[in-house]
C-alpha cells in the first residue's frame, strides 16, 4: 500500500504494525521479538504476537523493523529552521550577535510561520512524534499566533515554548496581549499542543525573571530555561530559582553543562529534567554535555537538537553523539588518573529512554506517550528498510537504533493513532507550501541584510592554526611541502 493510499485509506481504521522486534520502553524496558503492535483509534490496543485484529485492519509489514515510541524532541528553535544549515560555522557568541543584538528582529510572523512548518514537517520525517518549540522570536502575539498556526497545520504533537529575546521575560509575561494568547490559544489537555514559558534567568541578585515566575505558577504551566551555559547562565540563576521557590519538577534546564555541585543537587532535589543537546554543546561552547554528570547525581535527561541553524532535527544524530560523548568523557576522567576504563557506565538502551520515555516525563507526558503500552496514546515509529544492507542482522535492537539505524530507515511514523509517514514517506504532506513559504523568508532576509552582511554571518572569521615547528623535518621537501598547506 503506498502512502498516498494510506493516508486517504486508513480514514479511521485500526493499524497493525506486524512482526517486527518492539522496544516497549515500558518499566522493565521489554523487548518483543517478531511481535505486532495494534493501534485503534488513537490509542494502542494490543502489544504481543500473533494478534486477532478487527476487520478491516490496516496492516503493515513490520518484520525484519524495529517499532519503537516516537522520539521527542525537548527543546528546539523551530522559528529559526528556515535558517537552515547557515550558521554550520558558528560558536555561541556568533549566534548570540545573529540573532539576539542585530537580526533576530527582522523576522516577520511569515518567518516564524515557514521555519516552523518546515520543523514541523522534519520531526515527523524523522520519527520524532513531539517536538518542543523553544520560541523565543515571539516579538508579538502575531509571530506566536503564526508559530502555533503553523504547529497545528500539521499532525505531530507539539509543545509551544512561548519566549521573546527582544524583550526581558518581566516585560512579555505580564502584558494583557500575552494573556490573551494563552486564553485564545491553548487549551488545558489538549495533548496535541502543550504549553511551557521560555526564557533564561540572568544571575542578575535583583532577579527581575521573579514576575515572569509567577506568571507561569498562576498558569499552571512548566518553564524552560537554558541553564549553565559557559558566559550566558550560571549556578547564580539555579540559585535564585531555588531559594525563591521556583525550580520544581516540572521546570525544564537546557544545556545545564557549566554549573557546579550545588547547582546540580539543587536540580536532583527538586526533580527537573535536564534537556541536553549534545551536538549543540559540542559545537557551540556551552559546556561539555553533561550526562556524564547528571547520572550522578541521578538527575533525569531528556535529548533534544537545539535549531537547525547549525543542526538537524535528528534524534538518532543527538543519541548517537550523546553516548559518544559520555563515554569519551569516562574514558578521559579515568586516563587522567592513570586508570583504564573497562566497561562503560552508558547503555545504548538508557539513550533509547532518554529520547522517548525520558522526554515524555521531561514535559510530563508520561501517563500518555513514550512507551508502547496497552492504553496510551499511539505514537508509533517503524525503522525498516530492506534495501539497506545495515539492516540485518538485528542482534542488539537498542544498539541498532542508536549506532546503526539514521533517519532514512524510518518507514512507518503514527501520531495518534494516525498513520503520518509510510514507505518512507509522508502522507498527505505537499513540500511545495513549505519549500515556497522558506524561500520567500530566505529572500526576505537576504534582501534585508544586503548580501555582504548575509556572505559575512555565513562564514565567521577563521582563527589562525598556530603549526608547530617538527624537529624531524629536515629536508627540503618536508619543509616546502608542510608550510604550503
Ligand atoms: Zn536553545
Amino acid at each position: 500500500m503506498s502512502a498516498a493510499d494510506l493516508g486517504q485509506g486508513q480514514a479511521g481504521r485500526p493499524v497493525v504494525l506486524r512482526g517486527g522486534t518492539v522496544l516497549t520502553m515500558d518499566d522493565r524496558r521489554s523487548v518483543l521479538r517478531d511481535a505486532d503492535v495494534l493501534v485503534v483509534d488513537e490509542r494502542i490496543a494490543a502489544v504481543g504476537p500473533a494478534l486477532d485484529v478487527p476487520e478491516g485492519t490496516v496492516e503493515i509489514d513490520a518484520s525484519g523493523g524495529i517499532v519503537m515510541p516516537g522520539m521527542i524532541d525537548t527543546h528546539r528553535h523551530m522559528w529559526q529552521t528556515a535558517m537552515r544549515g547557515y550558521g554550520a560555522d558558528w560558536t555561541l557568541t556568533q549566534y548570540f550577535v545573529w540573532y539576539y543584538l542585530t537580526h533576530g528582529k527582522v523576522f516577520r510572523p511569515e518567518d516564524v510561520h515557514a521555519g516552523n512548518l518546515l520543523s514541523a514537517l522534519e520531526s515527523l520525517e524523522a520519527g520524532v512524534t513531539t517536538t518542543v518549540d523553544w520560541s523565543h522570536g515571539l516579538q508579538t502575539t502575531q509571530h506566536a499566533d503564526a508559530a502555533v498556526d503553523a504547529l497545528e497545520s500539521v499532525p505531530g504533537r507539539f509543545v509551544l515554548a512561548y519566549g521573546n529575546i527582544q524583550a526581558g521575560p518581566w516585560e512579555w509575561a505580564t502584558t494583557p496581549e500575552f494573556k490573551d494568547f494563552v486564553e485564545r490559544r491553548i487549551r488545558p489537555g489538549n495533548d496535541m499542543l502543550g504549553f511551557q514559558m521560555a526564557f533564561d534567568v540572568t544571575g542578575d541578585p535583583e532577579f527581575p525573571e521573579r514576575a515572569a515566575f509567577e506568571v507561569a505558577r498562576d498558569l499552571g504551566v512548566p518553564v524552560t530555561t537554558h541553564a549553565g551555559v559557559w558566559g550566558a547562565t550560571s549556578d547564580a540563576g539555579i540559585r535564585l530559582m531555588h531559594d525563591n521557590g521556583f525550580a520544581n519538577a516540572d521546570t525544564v534546564y537546557v544545556h545545564a553543562a557549566t554549573l557546579g555541585e550545588d547547582s546540580y543537587q539543587r536540580i536532583a532535589a527538586t526533580g527537573g529534567t535536564v534537556s541536553v543537546s549534545t551536538e549543540s554543546e559540542q559545537s557551540c561552547g556551552q559546556g561539555y554535555p553533561p550526562t556524564w554528570q547528571l547520572r550522578r547525581y541521578d538527575i533525569p535527561v531528556a535529548l533534544s537538537m537545539d535549531t537547525s541553524v547549525w543542526w538537524s532535527g535528528d534524534l538518532f544524530s543527538a543519541m548517537r553523539t550523546t553516548i559518544g560523548a559520555d563515554r569519551s568523557r569516562e574514558h578521559m576522567e579515568a586516563h587522567a588518573k592513570g586508570d583504564t576504563c573497562t566497561s562503560c557506565h552508558l547503555r545504548s538502551d538508557q539513550v533509547v529512554d532518554w529520547a522517548t520515555r525520558g522526554g515524555a516525563k521531561a514535559l510530563g507526558l508520561d501517563a500518555l506517550v513514550g512507551s508502547l503500552e496497552v492504553g496510551k496514546k499511539a505514537d508509533v515509529v517503524l525503522i525498516k528498510n530492506d534495501d539497506s544492507p545495515v539492516m540485518f542482522p538485528v542482534l542488539n535492537p537498542y544498539g541498532h537504533v542508536v549506532f546503526q539505524a539514521q533517519r532514512g530507515d524510518v518507514h512507518t511514523v503514527l501520531v495518534n493513532g494516525k498513520v503520518v509517514k509510510h514507505e518512507h514517506k509522508l502522507v498527505d504532506v505537499d513540500l511545495r507550501r513549505a519549500r515556497e513559504a522558506v524561500g520567500a523568508t530566505v529572500e526576505h532576509l537576504q534582501s534585508t541584510l544586503g548580501p555582504e552582511e548575509w556572505e559575512r554571518g555565513m562564514n565567521p572569521e577563521v582563527p589562525e592554526t598556530e603549526i608547530l615547528d617538527n624537529p624531524y623535518q629536515y629536508t627540503e621537501f618536508h619543509s616546502a611541502e608542510t608550510h604550503s598547506r
